[in-house]
């Protein structure tokens, strides 16, 4: 590094097959350096944007950061990510001088004392914003949306078991900053990456599906978990069909498609097949309304299964 001129480039980067987290971070770390008068740093990425990337960068009005191919001879900062097999090929050939991290300890040999800063919280992104706190560096609204985005994207809107209270600090002020209700944005994130909508009902009914014996009653149940599933929502009648030629096909006296809404924090219970009322009951169905909403149920295997072993056991 010594043999480095002081004024050659230093490359804030995340892992290949790069996430919004990996990007934003780096945006948001090089934006952090170049406040602080490092005007060497500047923000790359290790692949193609995806599309909620794509999305969010849109969004907030930030620039695509610059793809690099190779690390040889790059003075690198690493976000994101710590072992060679995430980074850049050639990462033995560079020079790593920072790491900010939230997965486990990785396999890179560094040969001398750098600032390596991994933490467990929801997203690398909550430990650049700490960054900005700590070195009294304002957000920009752009930057901010940046980071807001990123760590709603690692933490699946907050829900994920990963997520920490840090992340839930840093979620509150990074949209006050940005201008922007991140329940709103973490909903219109995560619709961006189009899964549900790409994909045919038969193939989301199919996807996550487990037979159960009941009291003597076969009972099938489906579910699909989404921070917006509005899409599937729109194609009811059809996944009911779905649900009804596969109770057929199965042989099953009931089948059950739970469409969970993560950042809801509730289920859509469809069912085709006999004894719907009884299901209904077990598991308090707003039958007729907001398409059998079940508020609060997320698990099939705590909340569903349970209750419907019970109700059909009093059958
Ligand atoms: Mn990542
Ligand atoms: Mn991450």
């Amino acid at each position: 590094m010594s043999a480095q001129a002081t004024d050659a480039p230093v490359y804030v980067i995340g892992h290949k097959h790069p996430d919004t987290d990996s990007v934003c971070s780096a945006i948001a770390y090089a934006y952090l350096r170049q406040a602080l008068g490092d005007t060497r740093v500047r923000p790359a990425r290790a692949g193609d944007l995806n599309a909620e990337t794509g999305w969010v960068l849109q969004r907030f009005g930030l620039p695509a950061p610059e793809r690099l191919e190779s690390a040889a001879g790059r003075q690198l900062i690493l976000v994101d990510h710590n072992e060679t097999a995430q980074a850049l090929d050639d990462i033995r050939h560079a020079s790593v001088l920072e790491v900010w991290e939230h997965h486990r300890i990785g396999d890179l040999d560094i040969p001398r004392p750098i600032v390596f800063h991994c933490e467990p919280v929801g997203a690398t992104a909550t430990l650049i914003a700490e960054q900005f706190l700590l070195n009294d560096v304002p957000f920009s609204p752009a930057i901010a949306g940046g980071l807001l985005a990123a760590i709603l994207s690692d933490t699946l809107a907050l829900s994920s078991p990963t997520t920490a209270e840090k992340d839930r600090q840093m979620v509150r002020r990074l949209a006050i900053a940005a201008g922007v209700d991140a329940t709103l944005v973490g909903a219109e994130l995560l619709a961006a990456r189009g899964d549900l909508a790409a994909r045919s009902v038969a193939d989301l009914v199919d996807s996550d599906f487990k037979e159960f014996d009941f009291a003597g009653h076969r009972v099938g149940i489906a579910q699909v978990e989404a921070l917006d599933v509005s899409s599937l929502v729109a194609r009811r009648l059809e996944a009911l069909a779905e649900l009804a030629r596969v109770r057929e096909r199965r042989g099953l006296e009931l089948v059950l498609l739970l469409v969970t809404d993560i950042g809801r924090k509730g289920s859509h219970v469809w069912s085709a097949g006999d004894h719907q009322a009884v299901v209904d009951h077990a598991l308090g169905c707003s039958a007729g309304e907001d398409e059998a909403w079940v508020a609060g149920c997320m698990s099939r295997k705590k909340q569903v299964v349970p209750a419907l072993e019970e109700a059909f056991a009093a059958l």
